[in-house]
């Protein structure tokens, strides 16, 4: 069967246009039952190139809501059974798995080079952190979450425009990553939810990321789905004016040649003595006994109360966990993926009179 043929009905789909789908690159994150859905749904669309983002492995509960997955499945990384299940589905779709955190697995780059990212989370601090990694690049975004017997969808296209941070308010925003859902945001834990809910509320996102990927972006911006009284409606959002997701990144971002496989020391070794290249996300250091060091910088934030891991040789004081984001501070032979650098990630570089540039690494 043939291409054309394939996508015969769609052509009659006013504004429909396969060729335009097979061009774009759509990012998911998180590989639960809405990304599930999402994706299988874009990869039947005809979307050339989808980039599944996940940690977790299939476990058995994810089996009632997700059509990706199969009983033997469970215990395998979700991105590595979604993209099999998907180039089932089409011989044509382009598909990459990154079984990491969302900050570790897809870059900045990739982000802004995305026609479409679909947030199918289900914590509101992930929500918070891919819509704002999304706003510093201006990356489309669209965002799902489902309740028992409802929905919403959030589109975040413009940096301007009011966002779903802009509906929270500042507690909520720098939330901790309690369980989620759209109609409750106390950290009771997750609500039931189903996979008609599921298909509902992924069918909206994919609609709305189609759309968008067509050039033809929806008159919404948040549309809440309600399957008990019958009602579809798009909801207003105001923009908070305290609502930090609205400034991208500002100045040029310069290419590096350098990629994420290439290590901490090398990455220095490229910038001015001065120049103080960072990470978005703080990375281990070794333990060192601030009582036989009494002179080493204490880096990065606080540990976390109790979390000792292990004694000083010299002295049995117990060692706390260090972390940094300075790149200097790395061991020079790491290399940036371990320290949870993504592909194509743009790097702040502080300079030494505290303003930034950026990095961008290569692919
Ligand atoms: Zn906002
Ligand atoms: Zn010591």
């Amino acid at each position: 069967m043939t291409g054309e043929d394939r996508f015969a009905r769609e052509r009659l789909v006013p504004g429909w246009d396969p060729e335009a789908f097979s061009r774009a690159t759509a990012v998911v994150v998180g590989l639960g039952a809405l990304g599930n859905e999402a994706a299988k749904n874009l990869a039947l669309a005809g979307i050339g190139r989808l980039v599944l983002c996940d940690p977790d492995t299939v476990e058995a509960t994810n089996l009632s809501r997700s059509v990706l997955f199969g009983p033997h499945d469970v215990g395998r990384s979700k991105t590595e059974a979604a993209a099999e299940a998907l180039r089932r589905l089409s011989n044509s779709v382009v598909v990459e798995s990154r079984a990491h955190d969302l900050a570790a697995g897809v870059g900045l780059g990739e982000l802004a080079s995305a026609d479409v990212v679909l947030s199918c989370l289900d914590s509101l601090r992930s929500r918070m952190r891919l819509l704002g990694r999304c706003a510093l690049v201006e990356a489309p975004l669209v965002d799902g979450a489902t309740g028992p017997w409802e929905g919403e969808i959030r589109l975040r296209l413009d940096t301007q425009e009011a966002c779903y941070g802009c509906t929270l308010t500042a507690h909520q925003r720098s939330s901790a990553d309690v369980p989620w859902s759209c109609l409750d945001d106390t950290t009771a834990g997750p609500l039931g939810t189903s996979i008609a809910t599921t298909a509902l509320v992924a069918a909206w996102m994919t609609q709305a990321a189609l759309r968008s990927v067509l050039g033809m972006r929806p008159p919404y911006r948040m549309v809440r789905i309600e399957t008990l009284t019958g009602r579809s409606e798009p909801v207003l959002m105001t923009r908070a004016p305290d609502c930090p997701h609205h400034r991208p990144i500002q100045g040029d971002i310069t290419p590096c040649p350098l990629n994420n496989r290439a290590t901490a020391g090398e990455l220095t070794a490229t910038m001015p003595p001065g120049d103080e290249p960072l990470t978005w996300s703080r990375f281990p250091l070794s333990p060192r006994c601030r009582a036989c060091h009494p002179y080493t910088e204490a880096v990065g934030d606080r540990p976390a109360a109790g979390s000792l891991v292990s004694r000083c040789d010299r002295c049995g004081r117990g060692l706390r966990p260090r972390f940094s984001n300075r790149l200097r501070d790395a061991a020079p032979k790491a290399r940036l993926a371990e320290l949870g650098v993504p592909p194509q990630e743009i790097l702040p570089v502080r300079r030494p009179r505290g303003d930034y540039t950026w990095h961008r690494l290569s692919s």
